[in-house]
This record gives C-alpha cells, structure tokens and sequence, in this order.
C-alpha cells in the first residue's frame, strides 16, 4: 500500500461526525497519562463529568464509556429492558432503525411508529401507540433527538407530551448523539430519562468516547432490571473508585481532550454556541434553497422546522450520483461530506455542519460542493451567495 500525497492546505471535514479536532483538544490528547492512583485523574474526571453535567443540563449521574455511540445505545438497552420487554421507538429515519434492530439483537421487542420520509417523527403517532398499551408492557420510549441519516430534528417536548397525555408510565430515552452541544437541549427541564451522547459530533473530540446520562427514575428501573450485565451496568459505575467507574482503566487521552473540548464550549458560552450552530445551518439551509432552483437537487426535510442544526440532508434527482459527487468533492476539493444511508442511500448527500466550525469553513464546503457539482455536470442555482448573505446578516432573517 503507498500513502498518498500530502495535500497542501486544510481538508474541509463536513461529516456529521466525526468533526474538525480544535487544536487545544489534539494538543490535550498528547498528555502522559497517569498512574491509576493519582489524585490528578480524580478531578480529571470529576471535571469531565461536572462539564458533562452541564451540556445535557442535569443534575443526575453521566456515566462515560470508552465505546462510540453504539456502546451507548446498548447500555441503555441492557440497563433498562428486562429479557422479553418491549420498548417504543419514534421512528425518524435510518438512525432510529438501527437503534430498534439493536434492541431486537439483544431480545427485546421493538414497537414502532411508521417513519415518514422527509417529516420528523410523529408525537401524536407515539401518543397513539402508548394509549393503545393497555397492558402497560412498554418499558421505554426510545426517540432520536437528530436523526443523522434523515436529518430531521424531532420534537422532544412533544414526546415528553405524549407519554403525559397517555398518563403512561414508560421512561424516556433520547439519543441526542447528533444534537448534543449544537442544538438546545436540556435533560432534566425537558423530562428525559436517560440521553446518550458521543464524543465525535459537536463536542469536538474524536470517536471513541460516549455518555449516558441517567436521572434517579431511569436508575430505579436498572436497579430492579435481571438481566445479565456487566460492563454496561450503571449501577457497577456509580463508584467513588476511578477504574470503577470505566469498569477497568479510564480512557485517559480521551479524557484529557474532552475536558478541553469542555472547556472550549465553556469559554464561547454553551448559548453562544447554539446560537453559532442555528446561525451556520441557516446558511447551509439558505444556499441549498438557492441549489435547489437548478432543478436538480432539494431538501430531503420538507419541514423547515425540523430540518436539523447539525447536518443537512440534500436529496438528488434521478440520474444523479451522489457517491460519485462525494469522491469528486473529496479527491479534488478535499471537501468530505458524507452520503445516504439505509433506505436512503443512493438518493441524497448530506453536509455536517457541527462542532469546531466557523462562517469561512462553512462557505468553504459549500464553494467544494459546487465545485464538484460543476466538474460532475450537476445544475445548480446561487448557493455560497446566499450563504454569504445570511452569514453578513448575521441571522437567516
Ligand atoms: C453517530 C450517531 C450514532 C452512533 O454513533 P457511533 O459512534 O457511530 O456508534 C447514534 N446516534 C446518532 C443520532 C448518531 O448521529
């Protein structure tokens, strides 16, 4: 195998996730690590947690897994679904999916409400099916806040209505994965459960590390839940012990650049940073607008409102290849964007927008993406200049 050529310049990494490491996360990574007993890895961790804490906005334990979002998906399976209990999922795209045949992997029966090309999921269908158990048999509502493969934003507090308005009891369980530190969020305000969140999205650090935060509700239920678990287990993690809590030796690198990606969304201010995210998904959202009058490409999200702060979902006519699109903006722009997946593969290509982003690495993906448009014989209409636009407005409006 021969390495390619370094390419001059940056590469413009527009995945939704992983995202562009800031360099005070790559340059806190390169720290020695520690032995198991000393002091300075305690509050090393009592720092990721208590900056943890305040991104989900909870009060209650956050437990870190040295897995990507996979591994947190399946803690909260194990923890809460007792062998043969059923869960309810919101069905919002691929992501929701792949979570439901997770659970279904590991024995537990997965409800759905149907999933709605281009719509966010429905809070009326999950009220539906949570009136019609009469039985009581769902234990959770499972629900992605950002379905990274639809790119849809669902309606959280609309959830938290319907389970209140079935009077069910059932926990809620959201993955904000996608949204965590780029769209607003607050676990305890909003009535969630359980969150579960990773490190490669828009809290800026590499894949590899994820969360699940855990309110005393959701932990009543693990406590009483049999089935079999161990490094999963949450009650296991809830130790003053710091090899304890990573059910062996804490992932010390990536702890040392998450307390600097902490502490970078602490220093912009965490509404400064939301209000960073809406500001440079409007643009994206504006120049796709503009895109879209050559004929050829269009929102795959046909609600404004819940088109996603973190990724932008592009659907593309027939005839179009999206994957060729992206190895042309790749291999000749340095420009990564990422493609469909499941059910919508083949049909759109998406732009991320999350994390260590500012307006001219943003107006740099979508001058790649028309660059590669260009060479790949795609129409298309005005897009960096209405970008641009909104970016010297400084708001969409
Ligand atoms: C990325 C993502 C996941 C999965 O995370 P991995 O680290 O790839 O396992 C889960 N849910 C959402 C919404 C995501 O965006």
């Amino acid at each position: 195998m021969t390495s390619s050529p370094r390419v001059p310049g940056a590469a413009f990494l527009h995945a939704p996730g992983p995202t562009h490491l800031p360099k005070p996360v790559l340059d806190a990574m390169s720290t020695q690590p520690m032995e198991l007993g000393d002091p300075a890895l305690d509050s090393l961790i009592a720092r990721c947690e208590s900056g943890l804490k305040q991104v989900f906005g909870t009060a209650h334990d956050v437990f870190m897994y040295a897995a990507n979002g996979h591994g947190a998906w399946e803690a909260a399976i194990t923890n809460i679904a007792a062998p043969g209990a059923c869960v309810l999922m919101a069905g919002s795209g691929p992501f929701a999916e792949t979570w439901a045949l997770h659970a279904e992997a590991l024995g537990v029966r997965v409800r759905r409400t149907p999933w709605v090309e281009g719509h966010p999921a429905s809070a009326q269908a999950v009220e539906e099916a949570l009136r019609a158990d009469e039985a009581r048999e769902i234990v959770a509502l499972f629900a992605v806040h950002t379905d990274t493969a639809s790119g849809v934003t669902g309606d959280l507090a609309a959830f938290r209505a319907a389970l209140d308005a079935a009077g069910h009891p059932a926990l809620f369980v959201v993955d904000v994965v996608a949204s965590l530190g780029a769209a607003p969020f607050a676990m305890d305000a909003l009535g969630v459960d359980v969150a579960i969140g990773a490190s490669q999205k828009a809290l800026m650090m590499p894949p590899g590390l994820s969360f699940v935060a855990v309110n005393d509700k959701a932990m009543q239920v693990a406590r009483a839940n049999t089935l079999p678990r161990y490094y999963w287990d949450w009650q296991r993690r809830q130790s003053e012990l710091n090899y304890r809590k990573f059910a062996g030796t804490p992932p010390q690198a990536m702890l040392f650049g998450l307390e600097a990606a902490l502490a970078l969304v602490a220093h912009e201010g965490f509404d400064a940073v939301i209000a960073r995210h809406r500001l440079l998904a409007d643009a994206v959202h504006a120049a796709v607008e503009g895109w879209s009058e050559g004929g050829a490409l269009s929102f795959h999200v046909q609600v404004p409102a819940a088109r996603s702060v973190s990724v932008t979902t592009i659907a593309v006519a027939e005839g179009i290849d999206p994957e060729a699109l992206r190895r042309v903006a790749r291999e000749r722009f340095h420009v990564g964007i990422a493609g469909g997946l499941g059910a919508l593969a083949g049909r759109l290509f998406r732009i991320g927008h999350l994390g260590d982003l500012n307006a001219p690495m943003v107006l740099g993906c979508l001058a790649g993406v028309e660059a590669a448009m260009t060479v790949q014989g795609i129409p298309f209409g005005p897009g960096v200049a209405r970008a641009v636009r909104v970016l010297a407005a400084g708001s969409a409006s």
